[in-house]
């Protein structure tokens, strides 16, 4: 049995005195005991006061990105170990908006998810293809080489401490949501080409997220689906209500 996950991932919003807002309003909202893994994903600047807010709750705490190198003369990033310190649990990775803006590469990616996961952090691996890509009818060879180059030289009891969260990059923030027929049939591609890298135990155990406007409309259709294992939310994390009505979805 995999544990569903419902993780908010707030972008480049929240000042502090929001954040602190955001997450109490939330908290009284989400029913812990529902058997669903809840991860709060803020701005680094925030994280010490979500992780305040959040202690004695099970909710978790994730940054938005990290850095390989553990220390050093690399301004402006912050290290997987420096997280840790900073109360997170959990690294989102590889978000298309990093490889869209950011520059950021399979190559980059593999180099941070290996420092993430050698410190103990849960990764959120982020792979999804775009419109043009899906259109021409090369989704599946994009998360093959996604997954093949991002998870190069992570070991089979490494990726089960791993989640992976298939966005599609054309359904981020768009208001488009794939379907849930969609949603299932990469979810469960992605699934057997683990399965594949690794083997069967290793990706029925690994917890597969579908990201992409979901909201409290789409989430039970998408968690019906065998391969479905939660969500990872942009948008509708800002809100309380919507956040909280997709994290007590079942
Ligand atoms: C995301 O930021 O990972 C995301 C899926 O955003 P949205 O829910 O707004 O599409």
């Amino acid at each position: 049995m995999r544990k569903p996950v419902i993780a908010g991932n707030w972008k480049l919003f929240k000042k502090s005195a929001e954040a602190q807002d955001l997450v109490t309003n939330i908290l009284p909202l989400v029913k812990e005991t529902a058997g669903v893994e809840i991860i709060i994903a803020p701005v680094f600047t925030v994280l010490g006061k979500v992780k305040d807010a959040i202690d004695g709750t099970s909710v978790m705490l994730a940054a938005q990105n990290c850095f390989w190198e553990e220390e050093g003369a690399y301004t402006g990033e912050v290290s997987p170990g420096m997280l840790r310190d900073a109360g997170c649990s959990h690294v989102i990775i590889g978000h298309s908006e990093r490889r869209q803006y950011f520059g950021e590469t399979d190559a980059t990616v593999n180099k941070k998810i290996t420092a993430a996961l050698s410190t103990g952090l849960t990764v959120i691996f982020c792979i999804g293809e775009t419109l043009a890509e899906r259109e021409s009818g090369k989704t599946f060879d994009i998360l093959n080489s996604q997954i093949r180059d991002g998870l190069a030289g992570i070991r089979r009891e490494d990726i089960s401490k791993m989640i992976i969260a298939y966005e599609p990059v054309w359904a981020i923030g768009t208001g488009k949501t794939a379907s849930n027929e969609q949603a299932q049939e990469a979810h469960s591609h992605i699934r057997a080409f683990l399965a594949g890298l690794y083997d069967h135990d290793a990706a029925e155990t690994v917890r597969i997220l579908y990201g992409g406007s979901v909201k409290p409309e789409n989430i039970k259709g998408l968690m019906a689906q065998r391969d479905i294992d939660g969500a990872l939310v942009g948008g509708a994390s800002l809100n309380a209500d919507s956040f909280a009505a997709i994290a007590n979805y079942n």
